[in-house]
């Protein structure tokens, strides 16, 4: 029998902890670019699991190398090799021109291990002073939960009542090349940065900052941090948003559609020299490297490695910019798109983004608005040009009668 879609939200709102503010839909399929509710009412996925979902609900190929995995071996830790984790490094290497991963689960914990890897490598090959490493970092970012990484938030929401708050951190301006290198001194380690800040409303830097941050943390001689966790494997019409403008950091974090909407899998992906820091002991995870994860990545690489996503990504993205060119100034203030991603800035006089989604949600569109008026596109890069100009198209209805 259907499970009523209200008993199960009463039930979820009663049992679970409320940090988030789901819209009113109980999905149970998923296939492709579609979900389903319990009812069997299908909606257009346009939010892709804040882009974990790349190649959209349990693609074949992720499928089938999940199923082969689990019926062979599944978990080992580190405390032994297993065969599965060096060709995913191996793949990764070749994707991403970097030389050695670290493999973790979520993307809060490869921002966290790549702080841990900059300090020390500030300590060790820098010549920084004990306790003294710091890490410059942009206004607006957003690099996940942990108690460590809201503390340099700007969002007071994800920030008030979480301290104390660690230490060691600069905050500029995003965008801003003249801050960023004026921030830059003899204790910093690294710069940490989104290429395109996703969280914030999917935020385009001018061509050429991503350059200039590249030359001004080289001439420094600090660490590139680039936190590719929501703009990496394919959402921008590249493999990676930093590709755009042919930079290469020397640390590389890849989260969410790594692992291919089907588990957790991160990566710090680094330079041989950086990475080298980390000795046997130093740092860890029970699950970081597991067979199955390191299985699904490699397929998530695999896929990507043929350049078929990337190039969707890029020719469907014109079709997305250009239905939400025509929509600006129609209720639509201003847009920021690249690739499969845009951040939709809604006339307030409209209704809010959460309004907005949830009436874009009565109509078969799945979207979530992120500060204010703003609403966030990523569907899957596996979607279809008539479902993207359909959507757009309902957009439109719902702007012109909200
Ligand atoms: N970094 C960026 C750029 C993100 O967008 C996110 C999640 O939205 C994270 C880090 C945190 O990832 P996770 O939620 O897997 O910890």
């Amino acid at each position: 029998d259907a499970v009523d879609p209200a008993t199960a939200i009463a039930a979820e709102e009663r049992l679970v902890a409320r940090n988030y503010r789901p819209l009113p839909v109980v999905i149970a399929r998923g296939e492709g670019s579609w979900v389903e509710d319990t009812r069997g009412r299908r909606y257009l996925d346009l939010l892709s699991g804040y882009s974990a979902l790349n190649f959209g609900h349990r693609h074949p190929a992720l499928v089938a190398a999940a199923h082969r995995q689990l019926d062979t071996l599944t978990l080992t830790s580190r405390a032994f090799h297993n065969d599965r984790l060096a060709p995913f490094a191996a793949g990764l290497a070749e994707l991403t021109g970097l030389e050695v991963t670290l493999p973790m689960n979520t993307g809060a914990e490869a921002v966290e291990s790549a702080i841990k890897i900059a300090r020390k490598w500030a300590y060790e090959v820098k010549g920084v002073a004990r306790d003294r490493a710091r890490i410059v970092v942009a206004a607006n970012n957003f690099h996940g939960r942990t108690t460590t990484v809201v503390g340099f938030s700007s969002d007071p929401v994800a920030r008030e009542g979480f301290g104390p708050y660690a230490p060691g951190f600069t905050v500029v301006p995003f965008d801003d090349l003249p801050a960023l290198e004026a921030a830059i001194d003899a204790d910093t380690a690294a710069v940490l940065i989104e290429p395109i800040q996703g969280e914030a409303g999917v935020v385009i830097p001018d061509d050429g900052y991503l350059r200039g941050v590249r030359a001004a943390t080289a001439r420094a001689g600090v660490l590139f941090i680039a936190d590719e966790i929501q703009s990496g494997l394919g959402r921008t019409g590249r493999t990676l948003a930093l590709d755009h403008e042919a930079v290469r950091p020397d640390l590389l974090l890849l989260g969410k559609a790594l692992g291919g909407g089907l588990v957790p899998v991160s990566a710090v992906v680094g330079t041989r020299e950086v990475m080298g820091v980390l000795r046997p002991g130093e740092h860890g995870s029970t699950f970081g490297g597991n067979p199955l994860s390191a299985a699904i990545g490699s397929a998530v690489v695999e896929l990507l490695a043929t350049g078929e996503f990337q190039a969707r990504a890029e020719r469907l993205g014109k079709v997305l910019a250009a239905g939400l060119d025509r929509l600006t100034g129609h209720g639509v203030l201003r847009h920021r798109s690249r690739g499969l991603w845009a951040g939709i800035d809604i006339d307030p006089e409209i209704g809010t983004g959460r309004e907005l989604s949830e009436r874009l949600m009565e109509r078969g569109l799945l979207v979530k608005d992120t500060h204010g008026s703003t609403i966030r596109v990523a569907p899957p890069l596996t979607i279809e040009e008539d479902e993207l100009t359909g959507a757009l198209d309902t957009l439109a209805e719902v702007l012109a009668a909200p």
